[in-house]
Parts: structure tokens; sequence; C-alpha cells
């Protein structure tokens, strides 16, 4: 099975059923968990060590899941024990069981020091909304003072204290380049950064196999946004230039084993499909940013469809990720007017470059992971 554009290789059409797993390499196991979202799945690793098992990501929290986890313990691991558990980035579809597991398999958590961390002040995070900073940031986005309104209610339905397993309160940290023995293999972690801070991808040169996570998904795009917790953030530039780096290190023929849709073949394919895309999107803004332009204002150039709520905020930070790029590159300048900031474009180029009604089509929405 093939892409659209026929450029990637899917070697299995159907994924393994809820609480199985399936081999794709020797000692590794693919299983996948529910979403209770349009994006309906999220897909796991296992790798068998000697001694036990590497659970690679944990599913969503809830019951559902946590009684999955319980038939794959007891029916997939051959007898043998949990040995650690790997999250590669703090995200809560991939961090969601981690504490159910620490506390059920007693066996460490390992993570990035950034995305250990990130995943710990979730919940203050989630007290701090509305705070002068954040308020400010989607004052000058122009998003209009009533639904910063609707984002307070929406954060006083979400209350992580209620959780009934925590997130584990100790772990063992991952670092770029550092080397994971498991069995007769050799794991490499690489780190990327853009979608998340500090994105544990792990790379088996000898089995040619990359365990991606979010870092590169085959049919759908990873959520790179700017939000409220850091205004000033440039998250395109780490996410193209974790892209760049990825091309650079690893060869077209390894297997991806991405946290959802199939796995697939064609990784430099991807990478290069992944910039284009983004390059693709920032010129579009530079377009329209001819004469002076409100973040919010630049939504209907970028998405085909009317957003609200969550997915409106999602799709503004992505807006604002391209434009900060942008200013990055000295393509676009920012001044505040009116109490919103506009955006210029400022690049005498940009009349050779420009292809206005040739771009990709508008995307659908904002990354839903
Ligand atoms: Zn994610």
């Amino acid at each position: 099975m093939s892409d659209q554009s026929g450029s990637l290789e899917y070697p299995y059409q159907t994924a393994p059923a809820p609480g199985t797993s399936l081999e794709v390499a020797s000692g590794v196991r693919w299983l996948r968990m529910p979403l209770p979202m349009s994006l309906d799945h999220i897909n796991l690793y296992l790798i068998e060590d000697t001694d036990g098992w590497y659970i690679i990501d944990t599913g969503i929290r809830g019951q559902e899941t946590q009684d999955l986890w319980l038939d794959i313990i007891s029916n997939e691991l051959g007898g043998k024990p949990v040995k650690r558990i790997i999250c590669t980035h703090m995200h809560p579809d991939h961090t969601g069981q981690a504490g159910f597991l620490f506390n059920h398999c007693e066996v460490p958590l390992m993570m990035s020091h950034g995305e250990y961390y990130q995943a710990r002040s979730m919940g203050n995070m989630m007290r701090d909304v509305g705070n002068w900073q954040m308020s400010a940031y989607y004052r000058l986005a122009g998003i209009e003072p009533a639904f910063l309104e609707q984002l307070r209610d929406m954060r006083s339905s979400f209350t992580p204290e209620a959780e009934d397993q925590p997130f584990p309160g100790s772990y063992m940290r991952l670092t770029d380049g550092d080397i994971l023995d498991i069995g007769a293999n050799q794991w490499q972690v690489m780190v990327g950064s853009g979608h998340s801070p500090e994105h544990v991808c792990l790379y088996a040169k000898d089995l040619r196999i990359l365990i991606a996570g979010d870092q590169i998904l085959p049919v759908i795009t990873s959520n790179v946004s700017v939000h409220g917790t850091e205004p000033e953030a440039n998250p395109m530039d780490n996410w193209l230039t974790s892209h760049e780096r990825f091309k650079s290190l690893l060869p077209h023929d390894i297997l991806v084993l991405p946290a959802h849709n199939l796995p697939f073949y064609g990784v430099q394919t991807r990478l290069q499909q992944l910039i284009d895309h983004h390059e693709d999107r920032m010129l579009i803004l530079e377009e329209q940013c001819v004469e002076p332009q409100v973040a919010v204002d630049l939504l209907p150039y970028l998405f085909n469809r009317k957003l609200e709520g969550m997915t409106k905020i999602m799709a503004l930070g992505e807006c604002i990720a391209h434009l900060h790029c942008l200013i990055g590159r000295n393509r676009i300048e920012r001044r505040e007017e009116d109490g919103v900031y506009k955006y210029r474009a400022i690049d005498p180029t940009l009349v050779d470059r420009a292809k206005p009604n040739q771009h990709e089509p508008l995307d659908d929405a904002p990354g839903r992971v």
C-alpha cells in the first residue's frame, strides 16, 4: 500500500487488534491502544531484552487502556516481566498510563529531562491559563476577551489533581546519543524538538528500525505550536532543524515505527515532505503579510474549516509558530499597533519567491497530536 503520492511504502495493511501485539522485527512488537478523538489510536511498541521487556509509550489515561495493558502483560510477553517504561515525550496519549505501569510493574520510567519535567508540570500549567502574560499573548494575536473567558472555563474542567495514578515521581534520564543495549541490539537515543521540547526516538541500526513517536508521522502532521507558557518560542525552527538533522543521520531503507498511522518505509522522503509542507505554509503567510496582518486573521489562509474552541487555539499556536520562524529569518517583522501585533513581510526576494494559487491544499485542521 502506498500513500497518495506513491512515495511511502506500508508493509502492514492492518494494525494488531486491541490487547494483542504483532512482531515487526526480531524482539520488537507493535500494539495499539484506543484514543477518544477523531484520531482514534496510538501505536505503542515493546522491545525484548534477555530478562524482560521495554515498553515504548503507554497510551492515554483511563480504565480501557489500563485493562488492555493487563491483557498485554499476561498474554504477549512470553512470561517475561516488564523491565523499563520509556515515554518518547510528555503528551497525554504517550504518558497517560506511565503512573499505572510504574506502580503496577514496579519498574523505572525513562524519559528525557525536558519531557519528564514538563509532564510533571502539566497541572501547574493549566492553573496558569489566564495569567497576565498568557492573556496578553492571546490579546496581541487578536483573540477576543470573551473567547479568553471560554478558555478559562475549559481550564476549570481539567483536573489533573483527580488522577488515580499520579505521574511517576522519579525517573531515569535519556539523553541524545545514549545507547541502550537491549537483547542482541543497540538502540540509540535520537532527540528531536519542535512538537515537544526534547522528544526521544530510538534507532536500532542493525535492525534498521526507528521508533519515531510523534517526531515523524507518515500521513498526518504533528502539532507544532507556540503556547502561552512560552510566548516568544520558535518551535518551528527547532522542528525544521530536527528534520534536517534526522535526514542527515538516517538511512532511507529503515522501517519507521510511528505513534500514529501505519509503520512505513521512506523516511528521507517523508522528512522532506514535512519540511516542504511547513516551508509552503510559511510562504503563504509571507504572501498574505504584504499588507500587515493580525495572527488570528491569517487562520483562513492555513485552514479550510471553521475553527472553534481549543481547535482555534491550536490553529493559532501553529500559525504563530510559522510566523516566529519567519521573524527569525528576517522575512517578517512584528509591530504592536492598536493593542495587537501586526505582521508585515519585509523580505524583498518575496516578489520572486511568491507563488499564489500554487500552494498545497489547505490543512483541514491543526495537528491533532
Ligand atoms: Zn505528541
